[in-house]
């Protein structure tokens, strides 16, 4: 891993296209380069599901906590079970969940319980009540039976002083339950991260605005307030920002003293970068990549005075797709976790799809199960950078690679699921 200062580490000129830069180098370099945030905050366990844990759990409790019946039956001595023909058992009492039967069970007894009810002394095996049969104050069992069956034993699930979850885990609805079950109420995690974003454009007007000649409303920040919202973070929304230097730069002092991330779209395209750059040279160290994809050419990476600033491009689908590729992991590794896993899988393509090689594409797709069990995928309408539907109306990307020259309708293709990304 390079720990050069940013502006000396690898840019589009290192790469073998003078123009581009190849996407997974991009995506390494930004992995590669942010640091996780280190502070940590207490919160109960309802305010801990998605959050990563600070310090290590082990338990301080047997669960279960005592050996208990796993069904509704008879708790009887093992010594009772008859090897052949039938036994016949007196029914001395209940016991229920929360309300043991406190005697003994002595020889040719046995006790009518419930599951999860405490083994009463004596009783080591539970009779499934619809293996005996009754007849008043007694039962009759069979010769089915084995010695130790039917009972959930003391620490069976997690022993005293078991170790149960490392620092760094991403804490799951089972988690919190388990945590619960310990009778941990409280977790020590790391603090949420924070991101900034605000978008970038003379034409953007915000939702509830009129709209005049040539202004469109402002829809990235939306979806980046939503791909943002999903994932456990404090997000700061800067709002839209005139393409003025001393705006621009303003907002940037304001994100980067608020912030761990600052997001922009728009404003890095050739055309528009010249004067974010300059803005950006005094506050920071940011390169701007032409990266060798599509959608998403254009990306700014560095750093605004301590923040890891993300500059994505301006059209709409373009910041979705540079989002889910490099700036999701990157916060993953920030958030203190570890970058979760994507799903990829193969899909038969039912379109032909036309592409040129030299960069990587993100179609949008749609996939399905076909009767035989093979998914397949059919892209979703026109593909423009700029329509939005294309990704509204599809489940996962269709990743083309680098040498790939189009696919043929009924080519093998993979796929990424959007639902790995939430
Ligand atoms: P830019 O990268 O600023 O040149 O923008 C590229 C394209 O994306 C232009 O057509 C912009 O109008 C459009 N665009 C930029 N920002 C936004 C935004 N926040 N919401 C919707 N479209 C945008
Ligand atoms: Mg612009």
């Amino acid at each position: 891993m390079s720990k050069e200062p940013i502006q000396y580490q690898a840019s589009c000129m290192d790469d073998y296209d003078p123009s581009s830069m190849d996407a997974a180098v991009a995506q390494k370099h930004i992995l590669d380069s942010v640091q996780a945030i280190e502070d940590v905050e207490t919160v109960t366990i309802r305010n801990a599901l998605g959050r990563i844990l600070a310090s290590p759990i082990s338990s301080e409790l047997d669960v279960p906590g005592h050996t208990n019946s796993a069904m509704d039956g008879y708790a009887v001595r093992s010594d009772d079970l008859p090897s052949a023909g039938t036994q016949r058992l007196k029914v001395i009492g209940t016991a229920f969940a929360g309300r043991p039967f406190t005697s003994a069970v002595a020889e040719q007894e046995c006790v009518r319980i419930m599951t999860g009810a405490v083994m009463p002394l004596g009783s080591d095996s539970v009779v499934m009540q619809e293996h005996v049969q009754r007849e008043e104050d007694e039962i009759l069992i069979d010769d089915q039976q084995q010695a130790g069956q039917n009972v959930r034993l003391t620490g069976e699930d997690i022993a005293k002083g078991d170790f149960v979850f490392q620092s760094g885990r991403r804490l799951s609805p089972a988690d919190i339950g388990l945590l619960a079950s310990l009778g941990i109420a409280e977790v020590c995690v790391i603090r949420k991260l924070k991101v900034a974003f605000f978008s970038t454009g003379d034409e953007l007007v915000s939702i509830g605005q009129p709209l005049a000649s040539g202004q469109i409303y402002d829809s990235n920040r939306y979806t980046l307030w939503s791909m943002l919202s999903e994932l456990n973070i404090e997000v700061i929304d800067l709002g839209v920002v005139r393409d003025a230097p001393e705006l621009v730069e303003q907002a940037f002092k304001e994100a980067a003293a608020k912030a761990d991330v600052i997001l922009t779209s728009g404003g890095v395209s050739v055309g528009e970068a010249d004067f974010v750059k300059e803005t950006l040279a005094s506050l920071g160290q940011v390169n701007f990549w032409k990266v060798a994809m599509k959608p998403g050419r254009p990306l700014a990476f560095g750093q605004v005075e301590q923040a890891y600033f993300f500059g994505l491009p301006g059209n709409p689908v373009s910041v979705m797709v540079t989002f889910y590729i490099f700036v999701q992991a990157a916060i993953e590794k920030m958030m203190g976790g570890e970058p979760r896993p994507r799903i990829r899988l193969q899909a038969r393509c039912k379109n032909q799809l036309r592409k040129r090689a030299g960069r990587v594409e993100y179609q949008r797709g749609v996939f399905e199960v076909d009767a035989d069990g093979v998914y397949s995928v059919s892209k979703t309408g026109a593909q423009g950078s700029g329509i939005l539907r294309s990704m509204s109306d599809a489940n996962c990307f269709i990743f083309l690679p680098m040498e790939s020259e189009g696919v043929a309708a009924d080519a093998m293709v993979e796929i990424w699921p959007f639902d790995s990304f939430r």
